[in-house]
């Protein structure tokens, strides 16, 4: 798996620009219970030190990572470009395809400079494999304590999941080991976690999904539950190009939501929701199920769920959950 990983990757020609952010927009986020307007930068760095040994197998982040590293003055210049265009939204999330803490990626100097640069935000939103979460780090980001919330992609907690169908590269311990630090230290954890790796069935999935939540939810603020979209140049691509994966079904999202929504923490803001590389259902029911799951993400409200009319198509994924199992094989994956 990981060698297909790799293959799969030399094919990816990655634009030199170091000077430019990948991407920035504008989307509203449920912060205390309201919805909020947040700002979203994509940094451009060199990305994640997993990809340059494997990656993860639904990760495409790597495609708009650079290929030489990125300066502090190159940074620089893309935080600023990013400052002119923000207009006092009280999110900011800073995404940089890997680790914000990963000093490779982005200096400890530059870290502290982003955070100041938009300390006008009441919430800054950064994201991070555990292994960069340490008490001595933590204490030099003291001054941002309670304006940071680091995210992490736990994605399951399972381990043989984490390494079989992800290939997380990290355990659930270390995800534990971090989240309880962060607790300790009173810093605010937001967890993805994924909906249908490969390998997979539908039910067990899903199954898998709600185990993860509440597991992550003793630690979290927050859960983003992320049905698996197919980007460009992964092990998922290449196995849906085969015939061997099919994106969640939106009736499995709105499953997880409701068996976790006691919780009053878990959000799902599916990407290429309705298309065939996001999660979704027939064509016809996917418009309205995709804006309930919204509309329940920031009112944390289960009738909104348990309000959405039935489709033929539930019939089909009833189906499928209750079969799936009985035929499960993926046997001749190569
Ligand atoms: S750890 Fe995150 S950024 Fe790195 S390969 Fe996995 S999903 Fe992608
Ligand atoms: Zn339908």
């Amino acid at each position: 798996m990981i060698d297909k990983i790799i293959n799969l990757r030399n094919n990816v020609k990655r634009e030199n620009r170091p000077d430019q952010y990948v991407s920035l927009w504008f989307e509203d986020e449920p912060y205390k219970n309201k919805r909020e307007k947040s700002m979203v930068l994509v940094l451009r760095t060199r990305g994640c030190f997993w990809f340059y040994h494997s990656g993860c197998t639904m990760c495409g982040y790597y495609n708009d990572t650079n290929p030489t590293n990125v300066t502090d003055e190159d940074l620089l210049k893309q935080v600023e470009r990013a400052k002119e265009k923000y207009s006092g939204e009280k999110i900011v999330k800073i995404y940089n395809s890997g680790s914000f803490f990963d000093r490779n990626e982005i200096s400890q100097e530059m870290q502290l400079k982003i955070l100041n640069t938009f300390s006008d935000a009441e919430r800054i939103i950064v994201e991070t494999r555990p292994e960069f979460i340490n008490e001595r780090m933590l204490e030099n980001f003291y001054e941002f304590k309670n304006k940071i919330m680091i995210a992490i992609g736990l994605e399951s907690s399972n381990d043989e999941i984490l390494e079989n169908s992800i290939n997380k590269g990290f355990k659930v311990d270390n995800y534990k080991r971090a989240a309880e630090l962060l607790l300790e230290k009173n810093f605010a954890l937001k967890t993805y976690v994924l909906l249908k790796p490969p390998f997979l069935s539908e039910k067990k999935s899903i199954d898998d999904a709600i185990s993860s939540i509440e597991f992550a939810s003793q630690y979290s603020e927050i859960i983003s539950l992320n049905p698996v979209n197919i980007q460009n140049n992964t092990l998922v691509e290449y196995l849906w190009r085969k015939g061997y994966y099919r994106s969640p079904w939106l009736w499995s999202v709105v499953e997880v939501l409701k068996r976790t929504a006691y919780l009053k923490k878990v959000v799902s803001f599916p990407t290429g929701p309705g298309k065939e590389r996001g999660a979704h259902n027939c064509g016809k029911c996917d418009d309205e199920i995709i804006h309930a799951i919204e509309e329940f993400s920031f009112k944390q409200d289960i009738d909104i769920l348990n309000n959405i009319k039935e489709c033929d198509c539930k019939k089909n994924w009833k189906y499928i959950i209750e079969m799936e199992d009985l035929t499960f094989s993926t046997i001749g994956v190569q």
